[in-house]
């Protein structure tokens, strides 16, 4: 068997165990399995990069900014699909999404808009045609982006945003309950981000879950762990805000090292979260990284945390550091 054949039937085999949930001759023949085996070299080296590199820059990174002394040990699992109904629903939605537009098209054309813009036509009527199709280009960019979009709004809006975001990864907290401590849906992760960088997506995937289990299970440097352990579980904004600044941070930071990774991070938060969502709650606190640090520390001493309780730290450690 050639090796492509050999990865053809490895991926056929993935969606065989799909097939009483879905129908698995949809996928196959579908325009998004055909974008998919072509992308799958791709694919394959993005996600060796993140076991390799990234997520050894992300641990580094969240142990020295969350003020850290032991981090927890965690090897996270990559999973092609994963078995929860949730994710197949959403797959199932976004086959359809695959359908309505052309993902290749859309690559080829983002490629050719700049080189038609690049390329000095001296004649009128040859600048004047080139202008033309650079407009043309213009308008069909727009309105594909524009489509998904809309699109990816219409799917999130239908599920609560825990539900959606378990999707992509989970951080599970008790390893009682599922033997996976951090997981990444890479095949979920991709269609999602078809229309931008698949490996700066998961990079801000599995950087979210860990900051997840460093906040949850990390030790502070009188080598307590957090006080509210069981309790900021439940604390939804507070949870998920400090993942999600640390994310951000850490997107900010990473940028040199995959220079969509920042837009990729805004775009999710941006275009297709609530204002009102958790996971926009850290876009509202107005102080610089280190007042932040050190009401994160601070609030790891805390027997109880919640929203409240973290605003009024991050004003007493504002007020700290101006009086330093
Ligand atoms: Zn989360």
């Amino acid at each position: 068997m050639s090796a492509e054949n050999e990865y053809y039937s490895s991926i056929v085999s993935k969606f065989k165990k799909l097939e009483n949930k879905l129908d698995v001759s949809l996928i196959l023949e579908s325009r998004m399995f055909q974008y998919f085996t072509k992308k799958q070299a791709e694919f394959n080296a993005s996600i060796d990069r993140l076991k390799s590199t990234h997520y050894k820059q992300i641990k580094i990174f969240l142990k020295e900014n969350m003020g850290l002394m032991i981090a927890p040990e965690i090897k996270p699992t990559y999973k092609f699909i994963d078995e929860c109904d949730e994710s197949i629903i959403i797959l199932k939605e976004l086959l359809e999404l695959f359908e309505a537009v052309d993902f290749e098209r859309l690559e080829n054309l983002r490629k050719l808009k700049p080189i038609l813009e690049s390329h000095p036509f001296k004649e009128r009527g040859a600048r004047n045609k080139c202008q033309e199709l650079i407009q043309s280009c213009e308008d069909e960019i727009y309105n594909l982006e524009r489509y998904i979009n809309d699109f990816k709004v219409k799917i999130l809006n239908r599920y609560s945003i825990e539900s959606f975001n378990s999707a992509f990864g989970y951080y599970a907290p008790n390893p009682i309950l599922t033997r996976d401590r951090i997981r990444v849906n890479t095949f979920i992760c991709w269609i999602w981000s078809a229309d931008q960088d698949f490996e700066a997506f998961i990079t801000n995937v599995l950087c979210h879950e860990t900051a997840h289990a460093f906040h949850h299970q990390g030790q502070d440097f009188n080598n307590k762990r957090c006080q509210n352990f069981r309790q900021i579980l439940e604390e939804k904004y507070f949870f998920e805000g400090i993942a999600q600044h640390y994310t951000n941070q850490f997107a900010q930071f990473y940028k040199k090292k995959l220079p969509d990774i920042k837009k990729t991070f805004d775009h999710m938060n941006e275009k297709l979260m609530r204002k009102n969502s958790p996971y926009r709650w850290h876009e509202t606190w107005e102080y610089n990284k280190q007042v932040i640090k050190d009401a994160f520390i601070k609030s790891r001493q805390k027997k109880y945390m919640d929203k409240e309780i973290f605003n009024k730290i991050l004003k007493q450690e504002e007020e700290n550091y101006h009086n330093q």
